[in-house]
């Protein structure tokens, strides 16, 4: 992003980025349930190829770097988000075996059947389950996983407010079954979905988002983009909590066959 040439969408870039800086998270999770999907994958070594597609700051790189034992990779479109990422890969100790990129999930800057494990927390709506399932699968070996989290319906039937919010942010939400289906259609064996427990939204992600809100909007009294994201983000919160038992995030981890 230049600052010379900015536009207002390079200005909205820059503050939501700034917001989401000052989070471990971007998004709904937690480091419980990266080690549960990671318990699916049975195939890493030291020598394994890991990516982490859509990483944000790295909340969830840096539990996978634990937990394995190969060379991770993440990679994000927002370089701030990168240099954080690699400030804290550094802080922990882990900049020997975790770098992040930056890059586009559309445009994947690795060699073809080069990786063993495909990670996207929270991300894979930035082009959508399907076509991410499909693109992606170029990039793993035979028997490689895929794991992702994606919002899904967890009921046939859902009020119109919740279904019209979706709609209008991300009308691929579906079914876990229709999902179960896309990843299945996609080339890969489905291994295990699993619904993320309801802390990784409430105290994982919308309460260490509700205490820097304040601060942000003192911050940028006045800015009118500034307020619409923070009113965004507190309806979203409000959406959450009314209708948490129709929609949420789920764990989906395949197998690329
Ligand atoms: N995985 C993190 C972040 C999720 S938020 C977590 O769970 O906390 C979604 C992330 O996708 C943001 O960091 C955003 O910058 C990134 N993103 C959006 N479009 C992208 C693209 N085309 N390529 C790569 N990353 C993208």
């Amino acid at each position: 992003m230049s600052y010379d040439n900015k536009t207002i969408h390079d200005f909205d870039f820059n503050l939501i980025c700034e917001y989401f800086s000052n989070v471990e998270r971007q998004g709904p999770g937690s480091p419980e349930a990266t080690i549960k999907a990671l318990g699916f994958i049975d195939n890493l070594s030291p020598q394994s190829r890991i990516v982490d597609l859509g990483c944000g700051t790295g909340g969830q790189t840096m539990t996978l770097t634990k937990h394995t034992t190969g060379q991770v990779t993440g990679l994000d479109i927002f370089p701030d988000f990168i240099d954080i990422f690699n400030r804290n890969a550094g802080s922990l100790g882990l900049s020997d075996r975790v770098k992040g990129v930056v890059g586009s999930m559309d445009k994947l800057p690795f060699e073809k059947e080069s990786l063993d494990l495909i990670w996207c927390e929270g991300a894979i709506y930035n082009i959508g389950f399907e076509r991410g399932m499909k693109e992606w699968r170029d990039y793993l070996k035979t028997g490689g996983y895929i794991a992702v989290s994606e919002g899904s319906w967890f009921t046939a039937q859902r009020p119109d407010e919740i279904y019209d919010f979706w709609m209008a942010h991300y009308p691929e939400i579906d079914t876990i079954s229709h999902k179960v289906a896309q990843m299945q259609d996609a080339g890969y064996l489905p291994v295990a979905t699993f619904v993320l427990p309801e802390s990784c939204w409430t105290e994982h992600y919308f309460t260490p988002c509700s205490k820097i809100q304040e601060a942000f909007l003192q911050k940028h009294a006045g800015n009118l983009t500034a307020e619409e994201l923070i009113a965004g983000q507190r309806y979203e919160k409000e959406l959450y909590s009314k209708y948490k038992e129709f929609y949420g995030y789920v764990f989906y981890i395949g197998k690329k066959i």
